[in-house]
């Protein structure tokens, strides 16, 4: 154990000399090398892709079913799925896109943030095969991946503009002036926007992931039916946490009066949930919007997916004269093909990951 502690000591020494012996060799070739494998694992989704000279060729998705059982996430249950999974959709991602694995000249994983455990076996398996097949690496960003799933399609958002990233961790408005140059003007302070759909799916009784189920029943309901309180953070920052309770208030004080309430209400109460989501995110993207007069507007995330902030987004586009950018649906969510278009810009600009390099669970403020 000692002299294995001791090797890794003495390479850890090293690290500079790798990572410039790294730079070298691969320096000046990488705009000859756009096939990229990307793989992604840091929550619930094993996911592959294939990219060829920046176009998406493949994007194998695996979900796992067993955590609807428990309402969300287990961390244990998810990377064990990861390693059962990675190397048969990898696989499946190589063979579907046509590319012989010689041919691939790039493997980018997703670095962080996320769960660690999970985060863990794509980067593994990364690593492994850019070591053994003696090709570039490159670490991505997954808050960055989710804003780049709007550069995969045409027509592609043009610098400078703003993003709405909504996901089930995460709630921002970011401004970008390049591929790889951004700035995070709005954060939630607690919950993020997809947290909220899930814990208000959870408070109704409805199934993990809670934002498509309460998605689907706002259909046939009425968004007016109740009202929910705005919560008043200053700027392009947001709140959900007070949301989530004032709905388990609602509820709790309702069945005390009718123990039907929920049963009969559902609709409506989805319906009237989701407008107060979707209300209160496009009051300060337009707010963000109005300040810095960018009318370049693209939408990111889990809850990008939602079809009422889609439609309310489309409506305000045409209001306010934006030119509004919405990924497809399979790149909404998390996905490797994001992992993919993030990795070949970075690729563009000579900018590899060391092996050494180690994944990280929080998010970080720059992604450069
Ligand atoms: P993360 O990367 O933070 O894990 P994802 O980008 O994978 O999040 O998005 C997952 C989140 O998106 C979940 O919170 C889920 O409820 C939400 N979501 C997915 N589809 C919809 C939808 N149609 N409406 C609202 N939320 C949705
Ligand atoms: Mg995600």
């Amino acid at each position: 154990m000692a002299t294995h502690a001791n090797n890794f000591r003495n390479l850890k020494n090293f690290a500079p000399v790798f990572a410039i012996a790294f730079y070298l060799k691969f320096k000046g070739n990488y705009k000859y090398m756009s096939v990229i494998l990307a793989l992604e694992s840091s929550c619930d989704e094993t996911s592959a892709s294939v990219l060829k000279d920046g176009k998406i060729l493949t994007n194998i998705i695996s979900n796992q079913l067993i955590h609807s059982k428990y309402g969300g996430v287990v961390p244990e249950f998810a990377s064990r799925a990861h390693q059962r999974n990675i190397a048969a959709v990898t696989q499946q991602a190589i063979e579907d896109s046509g590319i012989k694995t010689e041919d691939i000249s790039a493997v980018a994983y997703t670095q962080g943030p996320g769960l660690a455990g999970s985060l863990l076996v794509a980067a593994m398996f990364a690593k492994g095969f850019a070591l053994s097949r003696n090709i570039p690496l490159i670490g991505v960003d997954h808050l960055h991946a989710h804003i780049m799933a709007n550069f995969i399609d045409d027509p592609k958002p043009s610098f400078p503009c703003l993003c709405l990233l909504v996901s089930g961790g995460h709630t921002q408005i970011i401004h970008l002036t390049d591929y790889l140059e951004m700035e995070i003007i709005g954060n939630t302070i607690d919950d993020a926007a997809g947290e909220a759909f899930d814990k208000g799916a959870k408070i109704m009784g409805l199934p993990y992931p809670g934002g498509p189920s309460i998605d689907l029943l706002a259909k046939s309901g009425n968004p007016k039916a109740f009202h929910f309180p705005t919560p008043k953070i200053p700027g392009y920052h947001f709140s959900f946490s007070g949301l989530k309770t004032s709905l388990l208030y609602k509820i709790r004080d309702e069945l005390k009066k009718d123990p039907d309430f929920l049963e009969k209400n559902k609709a409506d109460l989805c319906a009237s949930f989701q407008h107060r989501i979707v209300t209160y995110l496009s009051e300060k993207l337009l707010l963000a919007s109005k300040d810095t007069g960018i009318k370049e507007i693209c939408l990111a995330g889990g809850v990008a997916a939602n079809s009422g902030l889609r439609n309310t987004l489309m409506l305000l586009a045409q209001k306010q004269g934006w030119n509004l950018y919405v990924p497809a649906f399979q790149f909404c969510t998390d996905n490797a093909a994001m992992i993919a278009i993030a990795a070949y810009f970075r690729l563009m600009k000579g900018n590899f990951s060391s092996p050494e390099e180690n994944i990280y669970a929080n998010y970080r403020k720059s992604v450069k």
